[in-house]
C-alpha cells in the first residue's frame, strides 16, 4: 500500500508515529498551521512555530525517509484578536518561499465570529496577492454547516481565487454536496471520536464518488490516530473497492491536487 497522509499535526506526535506511518506506505506528510492547545501570546510565538514548521520537522521527518510539507496561517482559534492576527499574516510572507511551504492553511472558522470572518478574508486576500493553494477548517458538530456556508461564501465572492486550488476539510455528510457543487476540493477527517469514522467516511465516498476528494488522519495533540487512512484503506478493501480505486482515493488524489503547487514533488523510485 501507499498513501499520503495530506493532513497531519507531526508537531504533536511522537517519533514511534513517523516510523509506523512509513512502515505503513506514506509516502510524505503534510502539516497545516494549527492551535497549539494553548494561545500563543504573541507574533514572535507564531514566527518560531513557522520555524518549526519549515525547518526542524522536515528534518524531524526526514530522519524515518519521509518528506514533509507545510501550510502557513494565524488558525481560526486563534483569530479573535484581529490585530494579532494582522501582524501574523504580516510575517507570513517572508515563509512562503521556503521549500516545503505548500500554501495557506488551515484557515477558516471556528465559532464563526465576526473577528475570524475578518481574519478569514485577510488570509484569502493574502492567498490571492501570493497565488497560493488555500486548506481550510470547517468548524465542528452544530457551527459545521453555518460555518461551511460562510467560509464559500467568502472565498466564492474573492474572483481571484480558483476554487479548484481550494480545499476545504473536515467535510461530512451534510456538508459534502455544498462543498463539492461550489467547485472546491473535499477532505474528510477520520477521527475515532467525532468528525468522520472510517466506515462513514467510505459510505460518503460510495455515495458521492471518489473525484476532487482526499482522507486525512489530522493526528494531532487530540484523541486522534496517525495510521486511519491506511486503517480505512483496509477497511475499503473489506468493502470490495479494488486496489486501483483504493489509491486514487489515498494516493493519487492528494497528488492531483497538491501538484498545484510546484513545489510539491515526491522523490522518485
Ligand atoms: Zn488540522
Amino acid at each position: 500500500m501507499r498513501y499520503i497522509e495530506p493532513h497531519g499535526h507531526m508537531v504533536s506526535r511522537v517519533t514511534d508515529d513517523y516510523l509506523d506511518m512509513v512502515t505503513a506506505g506514506c509516502a510524505c506528510v503534510c502539516e497545516p498551521a494549527f492551535w497549539a492547545g494553548y494561545d500563543r501570546s504573541s507574533v514572535n510565538g507564531f514566527h518560531d512555530y513557522f520555524c518549526q514548521l519549515t525547518d526542524y520537522e522536515p528534518k524531524r521527518a526526514a530522519k524515518f525517509g519521509l518528506p514533509h510539507f507545510c501550510w502557513l496561517c494565524i488558525n481560526p482559534k486563534e483569530s479573535e484578536d484581529v490585530k494579532l492576527a494582522e501582524e501574523v499574516v504580516a510575517i507570513i510572507p517572508q515563509f512562503l518561499e521556503r521549500p516545503n511551504v505548500l500554501g495557506i492553511g488551515e484557515i477558516g472558522l471556528n465559532k464563526n465570529s465576526r473577528n475570524e470572518m475578518k481574519v478569514l478574508e485577510m488570509h484569502v486576500d493574502l492567498a490571492a496577492r501570493q497565488n497560493q493553494l488555500i486548506l481550510v477548517h470547517t468548524p465542528h458538530l452544530e457551527d459545521k454547516l453555518k460555518g461551511t456556508r460562510l467560509i464559500v461564501d467568502v472565498i466564492k465572492s474573492d474572483r481571484r481565487i480558483q476554487p479548484d486550488r481550494v480545499i476545504i476539510d473536515h467535510v461530512e455528510e451534510h456538508t459534502i454536496k455544498l462543498v463539492r457543487d461550489a467547485g472546491f476540493w473535499a477532505g474528510m477527517t477520520l477521527y475515532p471520536e467525532s468528525k468522520c469514522s472510517p466506515a462513514r467516511a467510505i459510505d460518503l465516498l460510495e455515495n458521492y464518488g471518489s473525484d476532487r476528494l482526499w482522507l486525512n488522519s489530522a493526528c494531532d495533540w487530540g484523541v486522534s490516530i496517525p495510521l486511519n487512512v491506511p486503517y480505512t484503506a483496509l477497511e475499503m478493501k473489506r468493502r470490495g473497492w479494488s486496489a486501483e480505486d483504493i489509491d486514487k482515493v489515498i494516493y493519487q488524489n492528494p497528488i492531483q491536487f497538491l501538484s498545484q503547487c510546484k513545489k510539491f514533488k515526491l522523490p522518485k523510485g
